[in-house]
């Protein structure tokens, strides 16, 4: 089939969909035939919507719905449930396999491009698929699945994913990591990393960014992102996070002295921004290792930081107030809406990596970079970027007017005495 775009459509939105779901689900058990569940989510849609504006994204969302219902028999029912994604349900369905066909079909429709304002865009998409009553009985179950499938399809890198019983292992996995985590800390298992950062326009060192590491016994370090979030989720994460404050802050001391006094930077879980005690926690650290405000930079993802907008923003505006530097990690992933940057609790900004990475090659992330850096101009805001791999993004990034630069272009993470070395070599 041909796919033809015409944007004067539209497709049911969430309350619709919830009723066709129970619907569905009623009609299929009196027959007894399955129907295919699908989630449909466009990939970074969210860099889409920053670098052409909402009214473009918004175009082309209503020109992929309608890709979607071109490509559609006539009793498969479309709606959009979310930003960025799309259900389907796909009534009399044979068996896995005729859902996943179904499921090709859609993904390789999105090869050819959309036509907008004269301009040529293409959209990739992530689809989970769930199937009535095999993978759940009642509408909430069914799409608990689904959304399990779309999220092992993304973490695959895969255009589709069939929900499985494999998919739970990963509730199996969490739970190992978690019980090694109390011998971790009880242990003490971790070890911190310094990632140097420098300042573009000068050359000099700016600071670190400290970033943990667990040395396991049986699996070797095991990388911040696996345990982080299980630590969040469990609590853990608060003894963490006062281990790590406390062990940059003594560590610190060892660095070599120079002119302007290095930052150390620490990453702060949203969990913490919850705990009553935080301030204190952290005026207490600073005070042990007599160390000034100036000295300690915090960094929230911005992500944690739009979860609860107004305790976040009383609580970073306290920290910020003694003169501790908040900086917002991950920029440009959050989906934050703009309006929020005027009140900004924050000193500085961190260009996420996946826009610095391919910035030279690829317009769009250039131009998202470039307008992050404008925006944090007119705030009076810094602007890091990490995920620096090689000099002519360096010097890519100062032409563009950014301030501090880290990646591995300068320096892996190392370990504290490598950091000393490799600061004493640099400062030569
Ligand atoms: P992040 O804070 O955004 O840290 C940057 C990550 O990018 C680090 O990964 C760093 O090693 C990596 N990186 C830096 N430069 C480059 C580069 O040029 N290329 C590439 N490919 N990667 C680069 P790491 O250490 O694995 O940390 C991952 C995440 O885990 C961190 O992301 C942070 O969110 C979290 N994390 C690390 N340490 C802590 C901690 O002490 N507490 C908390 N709550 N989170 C932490
Ligand atoms: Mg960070
Ligand atoms: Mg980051």
């Amino acid at each position: 089939m041909i796919a033809t775009d015409d944007s004067s459509q539209t497709v049911a939105d969430r309350p619709a969909f919830f009723l066709k779901l129970e619907e569905s689900i009623v009609s299929h058990k009196t027959c007894q035939k399955s129907f295919a569940l699908l989630l449909i989510n466009l990939k970074r849609f969210r860099r889409f919507n920053l670098s052409q504006g909402y009214l473009i994204a918004d175009q082309l969302l209503q020109l992929f719905a309608q890709r979607l219902t071109s490509m559609a028999r006539e009793q498969d029912f479309i709606a959009r449930v979310g930003n960025a994604e799309f259900a389907m349900i796909l009534p009399e369905i044979l068996n896995e396999g005729h859902a996943s066909l179904a499921a090709i079909k859609f993904i390789n429709s999105l090869t050819e491009a959309f036509s907008l304002s004269g301009e040529q865009f293409y959209v990739n998409a992530h689809i989970g698929i769930t199937l009535f009553p095999e993978h759940g009985l009642d509408a909430k179950e069914l799409l608990q699945n689904t959304e399990k499938a779309l999220s092992d399809a993304a973490l695959n890198s895969e255009s589709y994913a069939l929900y499985s019983t494999e998919t739970r292992h990963s509730d199996i996995q969490v739970w190992d990591i978690e019980k090694d985590l109390q011998r971790a800390i009880e242990q003490d298992q971790f070890e911190l990393y310094f990632q140097p950062q420098v300042n573009l326009k000068t050359g000099k060192l700016f600071g670190a960014e400290a970033l943990i590491r667990w040395k396991n016994g049986d699996k070797g370090f095991v990388r911040p992102d696996i345990f982080i979030p299980v630590a969040e989720d469990n609590g853990y994460i608060v003894p963490i996070t006062q281990w790590t404050i406390n062990a940059a802050l003594w560590l610190k001391k060892e660095w070599p002295q120079s002119q302007n006094p290095l930052k150390v930077a620490v990453n702060i879980s949203t969990r913490m921004l919850s705990q009553p005690d935080f301030v204190e926690m952290v005026q207490g650290a600073l005070r042990i290792h007599d160390t000034s405000h100036e000295e300690l930079t915090l960094e929230i993802t911005e992500s944690a930081l739009v979860e609860d907008l107004s305790t976040s923003f009383k609580l970073l505006n306290e920290l910020k107030s003694q003169g501790i530097n908040i900086s917002i990690d991950d920029f440009g992933t959050g989906y934050s809406s703009m309006a929020y940057f005027k009140n900004i609790p924050a000193n500085e900004i961190k260009i996420d990596q996946s826009f610095v990475r391919y910035m030279l090659e690829n317009q769009m992330d250039q131009h998202i970079v470039q307008t992050i850096i404008n925006l944090a101009r007119g705030f009076d805001l810094k602007v890091v970027a990490e995920g620096i791999e090689d000099q002519p993004t360096f010097d890519g990034l100062n032409l563009l007017g950014c301030d501090i630069a880290q990646g591995y272009h300068l320096a892996k993470p190392m370990p504290q005495q490598e950091f000393i070395n490799w600061v004493k070599s640099y400062n030569r």
